[in-house]
């Protein structure tokens, strides 16, 4: 916590020139006025008109009594005022402030006024280690200083055109005070700014800056989080931009010519064809079809299945020979999951892919991300079932929805709301509120989850995802390369969890036009889940 009390030495700024002064000019005068003569006076009047009258017979040979009497009276004016403005800001104020296209509402108040009073409060990472602040310079302008560049630039975002990321998700919570109600009533009084509250997000250093150097100049997205909490370690997005220089760089940032879309959080914005990582569903959905007997399915790959006048190629045509269900998820046999597909009830397969939060909110609230898409529906014609099955055709996923449905498999069935913020801390490092996990829901049964992570194991054991095998701990994945344009290279893919029996840490790597996901995708969650698990 080291840097969190670096950032709370900030000194309020007074926001009115000459107040301080006045102020202090108008202390001397009263306190000239304090002699002991005019506060026996003023006792003595107390005394005729009836009140006071226990009190002040002892204070009338008090000189410093009438000090006292000042000195009680501002307190409870103080107090009064604190009181009311911490009303005001704590139950009055989250709906105005916590707006992130930072737009008057309704009652006509600009939640940017808050800023006017509240110098907005730090963001911190998991241990303390301060993210986002605001440094005021003597002249009193403040400056919001990103203090890890662009590593941290999609997960915290920005505050300076628009918000959004944390900047936007606590918002409230950056622009509440929580300084002592004196202090913040004496700095209402004063015109100076309140310190405003910080944010300790549930993101891990360590975890963020190896994700974010392992992802190098690629394009794409990683996630890092607790399958039993929900809290998100880790979230990069690249290419991405730098926080600091927002505004000098806007303009390249937005121009009509740039495709690179730096802006863009594609870790939960992102949608992209899921390719073989849907895998998990369609054998989700085979297995709800047949529980009893779906380890009995058999297909004889020879590296392109053929239907009619469609055929489906396993990767690099690759034969896989005499197929089983469990080797067929573990290679990853396109021509084994396109032919079951085939036999599958089309509108269940719908449901299902719908309880898995396709077509659907995510259970994340106050982040701005995408909603997946699945459309395949009863009646659906052969080349749509083959190329859905495989997680080609018209389904689309963010890298977040995809660890959100490995979290769900690592616990259990229940899928935990993935959350940012841990708690909020007052400047002088007091906790004002905590976060606990919650549920965001059950997406399949305890049995339906123990049966994908037995056939997610094998991906790792004797599969696809022999980039994260080791002896050090045990993991269960799923690998995808994902075509979306002819003629272009893949999407990698790679979701999985650690350790497969007491599951501790989902990670999620997507990366664009890069190959292979057990080539590419892996070995960049490899460098994860080997930190973590160091540990
Ligand atoms: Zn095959």
């Amino acid at each position: 916590m080291k840097e969190l009390k670096k950032s709370t030495r900030r000194e309020p700024v007074s926001r009115k020139k000459n107040t301080a002064e006045k102020k202090e000019q108008t202390a001397k005068k009263s306190t000239k006025k304090n002699t002991g003569k005019e506060i026996k006076k003023e006792n003595k009047k107390d005394t005729e008109k009836g009140t006071w009258k226990s009190v002040t017979k002892e204070r009338v040979y008090d000189p410093n009594g009438k000090v006292l009497v000042i000195t009680y009276a501002c307190v409870v004016l103080f107090l009064a005022l604190a009181v009311y403005m911490g009303y005001f800001l704590q139950m009055k104020s989250e709906d105005v402030i916590n707006n992130p296209y930072n737009a008057p509402n309704t009652d006509g108040i600009d939640p940017e006024s808050f800023s006017d009073r509240i110098v907005r409060g730090s963001i911190l990472a998991s241990d303390g280690t301060v993210l986002a602040e605001t440094t005021t310079d003597d002249a009193g302008n403040e400056t919001r200083v990103y203090n890890y560049g662009g590593v941290f630039d999609h997960a915290v975002g920005y505050s300076s055109k628009g918000k959004t990321g944390i900047e936007a998700m606590a918002n409230f919570y950056l622009l509440s005070s929580h300084v002592n109600l004196v202090e913040q009533a004496g700095n209402e009084l004063a015109g100076a700014k309140n310190l405003g509250d910080s944010v300790v997000t549930t993101l891990d250093m360590e975890l963020q800056q190896a994700a974010y150097a392992a992802l190098g100049d690629r394009r794409g997205a990683v996630i890092a989080m607790e399958p039993d909490t929900g809290k998100i370690l880790a979230m990069v997005s690249k290419p991405g931009y730098d926080p600091n220089t927002l505004l000098q760089d806007w303009a390249s940032l937005t121009d009509s010519s740039n495709n690179q879309g730096q802006l863009v959080n594609r870790a939960t914005a992102g949608l992209y064809p899921p390719g073989s990582t849907f895998k998990i569903v369609t054998a989700l959905e085979y297995m709800r079809e047949h529980p009893d007997d779906y380890k009995d399915f058999h297909f004889d790959c020879n590296g392109v299945y053929h239907n009619g006048d469609y055929s489906i190629k396993c990767f690099h045509s690759e034969a896989h020979g005499s197929q089983d269900f469990m080797k067929a998820f573990a290679n990853s046999c396109n021509g084994a999951f396109s032919s079951l597909g085939l036999t599958m009830d089309l509108d269940r397969f719908h449901a299902t892919a719908e309880e898995l939060l396709f077509n659907n909110p995510l259970p994340l609230s106050g982040y701005s991300y995408k909603e997946s898409s699945f459309n395949m529906k009863g009646g659906a014609g052969t080349w749509e079932v083959l190329q859905t099955s495989i997680g080609q055709g018209t389904t689309l996923i963010t890298p977040l929805h995809n660890a959100l449905i490995t979290a769900a498999v690592a616990n259990g069935g229940t899928l935990m709301k993935p959350y940012l913020l841990d708690r909020v801390v007052s400047a002088g490092g007091e906790e004002v509120k905590k976060f606990l996990p919650t549920s965001g829901g059950t997406l399949m049964t305890a049995t339906e989850a123990a049966n994908l992570t037995e056939l997610m194991r094998d991906v790792v054991v004797e599969g696809t995802g022999s980039s994260v095998r080791t002896d050090a701990y045990t993991v269960a994945a799923k690998t995808g390369t994902a075509e979306f344009e002819t003629g272009k290279e893949t999407h990698a893919w790679f979701t999985g969890f650690a350790p497969a029996e007491s599951p501790k840490i989902v990670v999620t790597v997507l990366v664009e036009e890069s190959g292979s996901g057990g080539k590419i995708a892996g070995p960049i969650a490899r460098q994860l889940f080997d930190i973590y698990m160091g540990r």
